[in-house]
């Protein structure tokens, strides 16, 4: 059993960007020093961290840098660079470590992890070239083409029809690994955040429903209206299975397509806290941060509970530019502000650019009816209704 790592320790992040930043919030509020390791001299959790080293991901001096003032080590962002973990794991512990983060890092990988846990996943076919692309079975076709890695928000897939469009698609991303998805019906997308100990305990967030705009999240609603009680505990146990089948430590996110019928399909996961999780921070009694902090410091992990409904809303650049393209315009967050339960997080980018998560704004209330409703006149407010 790693023994717990007290506050006033300094905790280390590889990665700097708004999830980051939040980690660095949950940590600091509990005693801990962070040091963050990006190169971006802007980053968001760099502005924020005690200590931010400015350098690659596998510069050797910034890692042994980091190895040296950190007590524990986690990341931020998926593609991190699975032999910085490595590395850094040589000598401290480091949550989620390499192996993990490889698994989710390509989504065949991922694929296989999900069927060996024994959870569904889409129908797929693994396309590693072009002399691949024969083989496809006819019944995957309509279906997505997606990159095996580095693939998000959408981008790095292509919707295709038949088998020319597959090739052509196929050209189209790079001729780079990829994986074919038959697309499924969905009646609705939700995730859940799980977190696991290094000795095993397990906790989840509230299931979250979550709905996309262009490839990118724009709305979490919880507690989910899309499913039930026994949906909801479904997917739980089938995050569950699958963090402990990749002997996972740490805050993990899990997506699942709902089917007809309530199926649940394992969609992707993500090996840290994830932006359908955010409302955590203002709608539960322990947030997705807090449990990452708690995870990688062998804190105990309590069950968070949700203490009100909440709808959280993605800001994206384009809020800035107001639809048209002259100069960058403040959105109207008094306007926003002045509305009950609202809650603002900018992440403190400088540059708002279209898709570019600038930050986001839950709103809590008492009852679901009531956070939808503010969440419709904060979405109003911003031009970003829609749903
Ligand atoms: P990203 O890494 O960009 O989030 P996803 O694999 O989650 O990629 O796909 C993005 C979105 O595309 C999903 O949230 C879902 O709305 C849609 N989608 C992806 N795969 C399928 C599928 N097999 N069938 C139907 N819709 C899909
Ligand atoms: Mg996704």
């Amino acid at each position: 059993m790693t023994p717990f790592i007290a506050p006033g320790a300094t905790l280390g992040v590889v990665g700097g960007g708004q999830l980051g930043r939040m980690f660095a919030h949950a940590a600091q509020k509990s005693g801990y020093r962070v040091a963050v390791l990006d190169p971006d001299a802007t980053s968001p959790a760099g502005a924020v961290a005690d200590e931010h080293l400015r350098a690659g991901y596998l510069d050797a001096e910034a890692l042994a840098r980091l190895a040296a003032t950190c007590a524990a080590i986690t990341t931020e962002f998926e593609n991190v660079p699975a032999e910085a973990l490595r590395t850094l794991g040589r000598t401290r512990p480091v949550a989620p470590d390499a192996a993990a983060v490889v698994v989710c890092q390509d989504r065949a990988a991922e694929k296989a992890a999900f069927v060996r846990a024994g959870v569904a996943c889409a129908p797929h076919a693994v396309l590693d070239g072009p002399a691949d692309l024969d083989a496809v079975a006819a019944d995957l076709l309509p279906g997505i083409l997606k990159t095996a890695r580095l693939g998000y928000d959408g981008k790095g897939q292509r919707s295709v029809t038949d088998r020319a469009g597959l090739a052509r698609a196929f050209a189209e991303l790079g001729g780079v690994a990829c994986v074919l998805e038959k697309r499924l019906p969905l009646m609705a997308e939700i995730s859940v955040i799980v977190a696991r100990s290094v000795g095993g305990e397990f906790v989840a967030l509230p299931v979250q429903e979550n709905l996309h705009r262009d490839g990118i999240l724009a709305v979490t609603r919880v507690p989910a209206r899309a499913v039930g009680p026994a949906t909801a505990a479904q997917a739980v146990a089938l995050a569950r299975r699958i963090a402990e089948a990749i002997g996972y430590v740490g805050v993990l996110c899990v997506e699942f397509f709902v089917l007809a019928g309530d199926a649940l399909v394992a969609n992707e996961m993500a090996p840290r806290p994830h932006n359908s999780g955010h409302y955590s921070i203002d709608a539960c009694d322990l947030s997705q941060f807090e449990l990452q902090v708690r995870a990688m410091t062998s804190a105990p992990l309590v069950a968070p509970r949700l203490h009100s409904p909440a709808v959280m809303l993605n800001l994206l650049g384009d809020l800035w530019s107001a639809g048209g393209t002259g100069p960058a315009i403040e959105p109207p967050w008094a306007r926003v502000l002045a509305l009950p339960g609202a809650h603002l997080h900018l992440y403190g980018k400088r540059e708002a650019r279209p898709g570019r998560k600038m930050g986001h704004l839950t709103l809590t209330a008492a009852n679901d009816a009531t956070a939808e409703a503010t969440a419709r006149a904060a979405a109003a407010i911003l031009g970003i209704e829609g749903w």
